[in-house]
């Protein structure tokens, strides 16, 4: 059995933006070159698609188009606070976050219409569509600052008979349930309704999946804010892989502490039995926000889960260029 070593590219490393053609085919080649068999664009900057399906076809790499709630329309719905809310939010955290809102029905329409097109074109370029930020914000972040926005508050208004849910509100276990609730139903019908889209272009869906499902080893602390849990962000990866809305899940379990990295592979073996062996590809961090993983470790990494017989990893890399060391590594893992 093969052991498929894949890398989330984002064509930071382009520097001619109107010819961009040259610098992407020979990143692809070289990553080719060293066992790299799968590549996962984000649309959101790669200066020419085209281009880039030409480049990863020349050099026989499979390909993902990566795409995000914000990447379909200018007109997305962040999540919406008051001001005061904001500063409190910084002030406890050192952060204002705010990315679209899962529970908008705008948002969910205009990403459907972008993959429309987007499949419309270039279905036969592409392997499958990967989905990324496919939730809403960090759990940490969200949970004492649920959105607001008109969408939000229609619904607060017929559940909790408010628009705006107080701090004692929040507390009440039932009132906690139904925003978790709604939260997992509004993303998982975006799922749905882009899975659709997806599958009838004879194409895969993949997603870039929260590292903390429920109550895996976590990193609460700036700069992360915490690697989920995915079921309080709207983000059920487990259930969406188990109803067959999604082919195929990348927890990105970017740990620097081997155990646990460890450790979350055990989580994601134990909630996916026997479907991890098709469809579960772990993230590796290279650099990202939870640091860097030398040469040696990223090989550790890649050799635990191609002796747990898994079907393959993908890389992360923020600053999307592999060193010759990192490329020796993988080659040696690759298969
Ligand atoms: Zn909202």
């Amino acid at each position: 059995m093969s052991f498929r070593i894949g890398i989330w590219d984002h064509c930071r490393y382009v520097v001619n933006r109107e010819k961009p053609y040259d610098e992407m085919a020979r990143h692809l080649e070289r990553m080719r070159n060293a066992g790299v068999t799968l590549t996962n664009i984000y649309l959101p900057e790669v200066p020419s698609l085209s281009d880039y399906c030409r480049a990863a076809a020349n050099c026989g790499m499979q390909l993902e188009a990566r795409i995000t709630p914000e990447w379909a329309g200018k007109d997305v719905v962040k999540r919406t606070l008051p001001e005061e809310l904001w500063k409190d939010m910084e002030a406890k955290h050192g952060i204002r976050l705010s990315g679209p809102c899962g529970n908008h029905p705008g948002n969910r329409k205009a990403f459907v219409e972008g993959l429309k097109l987007l499949t419309d074109e270039y279905k036969t370029q592409l392997n499958a569509i990967h989905l990324d930020f496919i939730r809403n914000d960090n759990a940490l972040l969200l949970q004492d600052y649920p959105c607001q926005c008109a969408e939000c508050r229609k619904l607060n208004q017929r559940f909790f008979g408010v628009e705006v849910l107080t701090a004692e509100m929040l507390q009440k276990p039932a009132i906690a349930y139904k925003l978790v609730a709604l939260r997992n139903e509004n993303v998982t019908q975006t799922v749905q309704e882009l899975s659709q889209v997806t599958h009838q272009s004879g194409l895969e869906l993949s997603i870039a999946a929260r590292a903390n499902y429920i109550d895996s080893a976590d990193i609460t602390a700036p700069p992360v804010w915490g690697l989920g849990p995915a079921v309080l962000e709207g983000q059920d990866w487990v259930q969406w892989l188990d109803k067959g809305y999604i082919d195929a899940a990348y927890p990105m379990n970017y740990h620097t502490e081997v155990e646990m990295f460890k450790s979350l592979v055990s989580d994601y073996l134990r909630l996916l039995g026997g479907k991890a062996f098709t469809a579960l590809h772990i993230g590796v961090g290279v650099m990202s926000s939870m640091g860097v993983n030398p040469p040696e470790a990223v090989g550790e990494r890649l050799q635990i889960l191609k002796d747990a017989k898994l079907p393959g990893a993908m890389l992360f890399n923020k600053i999307n260029t592999y060193t010759d060391d990192y490329c020796a590594v993988i080659k040696s893992i690759a298969e």
